[in-house]
């Protein structure tokens, strides 16, 4: 079970796309709490510091039980102040009783990167303002009992009175003194790249989420193309730029022919295959600066950055390619045509007559055989 959590846990910080689970967090860091307190009662005992060995077993059974019940309804805030409680009261007594050269105040200063790492852990969504005054708060007491402890050592205890030896063998000190010194820096390090790597985790997600927001805004879920909200933003602006530039541009309106045929003849599963394959087909068919949007259940609204001969080429040119196009469906190949409609924005048009125009020519491309652009009225 911690195995496989781990595997997921490692995995997910090498892919960087999500957060850890906050109740194997806090149990992993209970865990190694206990054995941190562990190896630090066997040392005592090499060290013939019998007192200390007695409460490095004992507190942490306290520490474990009731944290044990936190994590168990949830409360992972108030489990982390439960731990720091217990550094603070844990690295006070041990001060006391040991002296201050075994370095045992380190685990304060590892205490405060700890108190800034579970209490953001506990409040990523960033609502909860009030939680950013409690690492603030844990950090100035890890302070405080910092200079208690210092002030404490200098005045009461060194040296030891006399009778009392905390260490049978004195000097395993520096064992302490390197052991702790080493194991609080590794805490430091590690809460500080856990907090950092959860902070860039969460910026990734934000904006992969700021994407997918802006994709289902701007554009059509099922041809990924620009949707008709998008299309006539743009319309409006182009026409702003035409009043002020001069800058001209072409409408083409296209429907799939006999589309109702494709649906009744193959299903509707069919047809949503062979839209998303007209989609894909015009929009590798324009060039990168032409606007391509799904303006209706079949039809497809083209902007282009031309006038209306070159703009008739254009058309001409997507019509041929759908005609060519063949969509494989369960083993059948389906075939379809489009007829256009185009339009070319002259200063002093409105949107709607311009729509109107290009509508009106598709209608006529639909009434005179289908499959056609239509450049002009007139001519047909
Ligand atoms: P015409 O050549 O005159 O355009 O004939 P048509 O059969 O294409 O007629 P019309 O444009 O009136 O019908 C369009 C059909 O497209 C009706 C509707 O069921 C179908 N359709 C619209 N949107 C979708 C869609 O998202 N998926 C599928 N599969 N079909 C759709
Ligand atoms: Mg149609
Ligand atoms: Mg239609």
């Amino acid at each position: 079970m911690f195995q496989s959590n781990f595997k997921h846990y490692i995995n997910e910080i090498r892919n960087g796309n999500s957060f850890f689970d906050e109740k194997w967090i806090h149990r992993s860091a209970v865990f190694l709490f206990g054995v941190l307190h562990l190896l630090m009662a066997l040392l005592f005992l090499c060290a013939a510091a019998y007192a200390q060995a007695a409460l490095a077993v004992l507190l942490p059974l306290v520490y474990i039980t009731i944290t044990t019940k936190l994590i168990k309804d949830g409360r992972y805030l108030a489990c982390y102040m439960v731990t720091h409680s217990e550094i603070i009261l844990a690295v006070v007594i041990l001060i006391l009783l040991s002296g201050w050269d075994c370095s045992f105040d380190s685990y304060l200063f590892a205490s405060i990167t700890a108190s800034f790492y579970f209490t953001f852990n506990n409040n990523k969504s960033g609502k909860n303002t009030k939680k950013s005054w409690v690492p603030l708060i844990l950090s100035t007491i890890s302070v405080l009992t910092f200079f208690l402890c210092w002030i404490l050592c200098r005045v009461f205890q060194e040296p030891f009175p006399d009778g009392f030896a905390p260490f049978g063998h004195p000097e395993w000190i520096n064992v302490f003194y390197i052991f702790n010194t080493i194991v609080s820096f590794g805490l430091i390090v590690i809460f500080s790249y856990l907090f950092v790597w959860e902070l860039e985790s969460r910026q990734k997600v934000l904006t992969t989420q700021n994407e997918q927001l802006d994709e289902l805004a701007h554009k059509d879920s099922l041809t990924k193309l620009l949707n008709r909200r998008s299309m006539d933003q743009m319309i409006a602006l182009r026409m702003q730029e035409l009043k002020t530039t001069g800058r001209r541009f072409t409408m083409i309106l296209g429907d799939i022919d006999d589309f109702k045929r494709v649906n009744d003849t193959y299903g509707h599963d069919a047809g949503d295959l062979v839209l998303v394959s007209v989609a894909n087909t015009i929009q590798n068919t324009v060039r990168s600066n032409d606007a391509v949007c799904r303006w209706g259940g079949e039809e497809i609204l083209i902007l282009v950055d031309d006038d209306l001969d070159s703009a008739y080429l254009a058309a001409e040119r997507i019509r041929k390619s759908i005609e060519q196009m063949e969509v494989a469906f369960e083993g059948k190949k389906i075939k379809v045509t489009m007829t256009f409609g185009i339009a070319e924005s002259i200063p002093g048009y409105k949107i709607e007559h311009l729509i109107q125009q290009a509508d009106d020519k598709l209608y006529y491309g639909k009434k005179h055989g289908k499959n056609q652009v239509v450049k002009k009225l007139e001519e047909k």
